[in-house]
């Protein structure tokens, strides 16, 4: 696996930079037992979870993989798997 290490030293630049390449595990939605609370996309610390109950996904290209959301789903909808599995 290829790690590309860097510095931000400005505010602002998150668009800029693809840190879902930093990811080793990924959220997955299960689309099964959602009930559109919406913790998932309230506590994703990227704001990249999209979408409505049952339809939850999220961007790749920003997910950081922190499991955040797998940890806050009350309905354990969402599972964190290794990237590439
Ligand atoms: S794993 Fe972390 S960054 Fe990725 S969608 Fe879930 S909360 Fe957001
Ligand atoms: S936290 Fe779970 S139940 Fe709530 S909206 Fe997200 S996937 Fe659905």
């Amino acid at each position: 696996m290829k790690l590309t290490i860097g510095l931000v030293t400005s505010p602002g630049t998150s668009r800029a930079n693809k840190t879902g390449d930093w990811r080793v595990r990924r959220p997955v939605f299960l689309h099964k037992t959602c009930t559109g609370c919406l913790l998932c996309q309230l506590c994703c610390p990227e704001g990249v979870v999209y979408g409505e109950a049952k339809t939850f996904d999220c961007d790749f290209d920003y997910c950081k993989g922190c499991g955040i959301c797998a940890q806050v789903c009350p309905v354990h909808d969402i599972e964190m798997e290794l990237e590439g599995e």
